[in-house]
Order: C-alpha cells, then structure tokens, then sequence
C-alpha cells in the first residue's frame, strides 16, 4: 500500500521535512496547512521539490470549521482549492466543526458540505471529512458518515483517523458498514492510555502505530474488508517528535507503517531469537575484575579475535579492551536462523554490519545473530553459580523512547511487558519492559535524559550462597542496601532473615518470587544477579526505586577487592 505521512509528524522546516519524509522512502505527504504558510517557496515550487524528492501531496490540511454555520463561507474553501491547484494536491481534509457557533443540525451540515463538494469538483478536489474527537456536534465517524451520506456528492467522503475513533472508545467494526470508495483517507496514529482531556492527549501524545496501546492493526484490517485502497498515512502530533532529528523520526515511522502492514497480514516474525548468546562490553580493565570476582574465568578469544569471551556456567560476556569507561557495547542472541533474522530485521529499516550477522540498534547497541545454542554452552549451564545471561538493560536517549521500543519489539520479535515510571531522587525512571522466550530486554530512560546505566542480569540457582560468598570475599562488589527496606518487607512477608543479613532484595508476583542483587557501578554499567523462584515473570521493579537511591548515594563506592 502507499505509505504517506503528515508534515507536521517531523521536525524542521518544510524543505527540511520533505527530505527527511522521502529518504525515509514515504510514497506521499500530508502537507499541514501551517508548513506552508511559513514556507518561503511558492506553492509550485513546494509541489516541484516534493516531485523532485518523487513525493506527491496526497492530502492537503486541515479545513476548519466550515460545516453547520449560521452562513456558508465558500470565499475561503475557493481559495484553498486555488492553493491545492498550485499544489497539485487533490484532496482535502475538512475536520468537524468545533466552533461555538456551529449549529446542531445535520442536515444543514450535509447541504453545506454537499455545496463545498459541488465547488470542490470544479478544481477536481475531493472533500475527506473528518470526526475531530472533539468536534462540537460530530465527533464520531459514523456520525460523520450518516452526514456524508445524506450530503451524497461523488467528490465528498469521509477521513478515518485512528486516534479520533480510539481516544473516545469507538468499535472500528463499524467501518465496515462505510463503501471503500467512501473512505478518501486514513489517518493511523497510536497513543499510550492517558486519562486526560482528549484534545491535550492528541497534541501531544500521539505515536505511532505500535508505540501505543490501541489496537491500530485490528482498524486497518477494518478498513481494508471495505476495498480501501487509498494510502496508509501517519498523522502524529508528539512533542518529542517535533524536537527530534527529522530523519530519524520518519525512518521511525515507516518501521512503524512496515511492522504494522506485517501484523494486519498477520505476519509471524521468521525467527524470533531464544536466548542470549552473550553481552559484549567496551572494559578498561575494571569489568574483568569484577566479572572475576563474580566467577567468571577467560575462555579465549571471541572467533574473529575482537574480543575476549569471560565465561560462568552458561553465561558468557565478551569484553573488547578499550581506554574508555566501560559500556554495553553489543548483544549475542541465539536463534533459528541468524540470516533470517537478519533480513527480518533489513526490511524494517536496521542497519546491517555488511558481512555479518549483525544489526545495530537505533540506541547503538550492537545485535549480533547467532545459531542455536551448542551442546557446550547447554553442558556448560548449571555448572557454577550463574546458569546464563536473565535480561539485559538498555538505557536510551532523550527523545527516542518510542522509537527504541518498536524497534526491539518488531526486529526480535519480543512482546512487551510491563511498563513503569519509577521514582529516582531526581525523577523519575521510564522503563519498558519486553520479551520472548528467554529474551528479556529492560528499556530504561534516565531522568533528563542523562546518565543512567545499563545492566546485564545473570540467572543464578541460589542467590543466598551467591550473596553469602560475595559479601565474604569482595566487600564493596555489592550494593548495600538500606535497612528501612527489610524493615518494611518483613512487614509485608515472611521472609528469610538471610536477606536482610546478605543484602538481596525480594519481590514476589502471583506466579513465583523473586531474589535480586546488584554490583556497584563501573563506568556507565553494573551488574544483577537474579534468582527467580516458580514462574516469576518481572525484573523486580517495586525494588528499581531503591536500587536508583543507593546508586545515586554511592557514586564514590569503588571496589576494594
Ligand atoms: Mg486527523
Ligand atoms: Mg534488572
């Protein structure tokens, strides 16, 4: 299908959007009334670059408050159609009235909008009418329709968008009973579940398709049982967005747009990774000491020699020996089919390190694709303390969240969990949390975008001897942790002495408990070791917000063996 997207989604001025909307590979634009009005070219010569960068104008936006007046103004609608000439766009949208002088009358909103239409086909300009979620009589597209129906013009139909039919909880099966030839456009936008005034919530919180929390794959397959053929457009309005690098976002956008067209296809992922094959990390030599103190021992060099593989039971970690204060540089993921996985993830847009199995992710981490886990590794498991690699936590940059989570989750194939804002001395922490099989990946942004440290987790079979060792023979690897914390867990349950005496955190859902400890921070990383007990399924989130505090305290803290 085309894929198109509104100009006001990105960022920058017109030029700057349209370059940024046609590298991203978009068939067409929205152009948003406002970019052209602040644009230095002329109409011609907007419609020129758009042709130039081989992007039509497919709809041009928004037309306000026309319908249902006390009077017809047809002098405005003329001169919009003379601009949609210059343009060469041949569509427009006209969005429900939200004037307080509009008058509850859809017959006359229907007679107004029949004689716009009859003006409208003198240009060959059709009209697409749209239900505002907060229009002032008609916020509702079947209401919209009932209106263009009555209006009955072949050059009036209606706009359906996403966001309109969602935010006030409207059943898109009910597009179904709209002719296809009736819809002229489709808005597709997402949002996160707020409860706020609707009109706040779409200005600033739409995202798009897969970042959100509507069911956007379930409308379009509405829409397309109608014989819609038009294109698939994006309409965002996202205070990130408008911030961030305009390339960036419309690559965003059409993984969105492509992950989207795969889930209404009902498009399993060809090879969704098993578990980690290994976490690479940039090391100035204090990681090999605390990986060392953890259990870990040398095992050679990574094939290819890049870098040296430190190996505990069935975890593996590969540090590259750098000057720079240690990061996570890369993830090894096992999987079915590694080049599989890697075309999976080229069509949706990630760059891949030519030669390799490897992908990068839009945060910088690496992803390296590999086969099965081999028999050593298995026999290797279960072996020490560590059984293998539980989750790993990424931190990501300001403005990139959204972005960051379709990423994962349509390149791997993972499903998201739970999402959660948690407090930290100075703000508040956004994680998201995401998995498939023995895949977990943690999404974290860091309060003012700065800082914030990723972690890996490590599997353990019994974290109190871990604990009881460690804190015996590495005083200072370990994250102390309050005494107010066991004060109120043991209020809340059972618990065993021991955690309070070793330092490890608890948590417990309906499914299984959870047992938690931390490493201190060296550069931007730490490390978790995890035990979890039944079917636990989270990563311990009640105890992040005491995790953040003792870290923030104890910046200073250094290794002392
Ligand atoms: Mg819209
Ligand atoms: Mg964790």
């Amino acid at each position: 299908m085309r894929k198109c997207i509104a100009t006001v989604s990105v960022s920058g001025t017109l030029p700057e959007k349209l370059a940024a909307i046609a590298a991203a590979g978009f068939d067409g634009v929205e152009l948003f009334e406002n970019d052209l009005l602040a644009c230095m070219l002329s109409p011609e010569e907007v419609r020129l670059r758009a042709a130039d960068l081989g992007l039509s104008i497919d709809l041009y936006q928004p037309f306000r408050d026309f319908e249902a007046m006390p009077s017809v103004d047809l002098r405005r609608a003329e001169h919009k159609f003379r601009v949609m000439e210059r343009l060469g766009a041949r569509t427009l949208l006209v969005c429900s009235n939200v004037s307080p002088e509009a008058i509850d009358d859809d017959e006359l909103a229907a007679a107004h909008l029949r004689l716009l239409a009859e003006r409208a086909a003198d240009y060959g300009i059709r009209i697409a009418y749209e239900a505002l979620a907060w229009g002032r009589h008609v916020n509702d597209y079947l209401h919209a329709w009932r209106i263009v129906r009555m209006a009955d013009h072949p050059n009036l139909g209606v706009c359906l968008d996403s966001f309109h039919i969602f935010s006030r909880g409207g059943d898109p099966i009910g597009i179904e009973a709209i002719p296809g030839e009736k819809i002229f456009f489709l808005q597709l936008a997402d949002a996160p579940l707020l409860a706020m005034d609707v009109l706040q919530w779409s200005r600033h919180y739409r995202v798009f398709p897969g970042q959100g929390a509507f069911d956007v794959a379930g409308l379009v397959r509405h829409v397309l049982a109608t014989g819609y053929t038009g294109p698939l457009s994006l309409e965002v309005f996202n205070d990130h967005f408008r911030q961030a690098d305009a390339d960036r976002t419309a690559r965003d956008g059409m993984r969105s747009l492509i992950a989207l067209e795969q889930a209404v296809g009902g498009e399993e992922h060809p090879a969704t990774p098993t578990g980690f094959a290994f976490a690479e990390l940039a090391d100035d030599g204090s990681v090999r000491e605390m990986l060392a103190a953890l259990g870990f021992a040398p095992a050679g060099p990574y094939p290819g020699g890049h870098a040296e593989v430190w190996r505990h039971g069935g975890a593996r970690v590969l540090l590259t020996r750098t000057g720079r204060a240690p990061e996570l540089t890369a993830i090894g993921l096992h999987g079915p089919d590694p080049a599989g996985a890697v075309r999976h993830a080229t069509r949706l847009l990630a760059p891949a390190r030519p030669g390799t199995d490897a992908i990068v992710a839009p945060d910088g981490t690496e992803i390296l694709f590999t086969g099965p886990a081999d028999r050593d590794g298995a026999a290797a498991a279960g072996a020490g303390e560590i059984t293998h690699i539980d989750h790993v936590a990424l931190t990501q940059p300001w403005h990139h969240f959204e972005e960051a989570a379709l990423f994962y989750r349509s390149v791997l194939g993972l499903r998201p969990q739970e999402s959660l804002e948690v407090p930290d001395p100075y703000g508040l922490l956004r994680s998201q949390a995401m998995s498939a099989g023995e895949v977990r990946l943690v999404l974290n942004l860091a309060p003012g975008g700065a800082g914030g440290a990723q972690h890996v987790a490590f599997a353990a079979t019994d974290l109190l001897a871990v604990a009881r060792r460690l804190r015996a023979e590495h005083p200072g690897l370990l994250l102390p942790i309050p005494g107010n914390y066991y004060d109120d867990l043991e209020a809340r349950y059972d618990v065993d002495p021991a955690l309070r005496e070793l330092g490890v955190l608890y948590d417990r859902d309906e499914h299984g408990e959870f047992l938690h400890l931390y490493t201190v921070t060296v550069g931007g990383v730490f490390f978790e070791i995890v035990q979890r007990i039944g079917g636990y399924r989270g990563f311990g989130a009640v105890n992040a917000p005491i995790r953040l505090a003792v870290q923030r305290a104890s910046r200073s803290l250094k290794m002392s063996a």
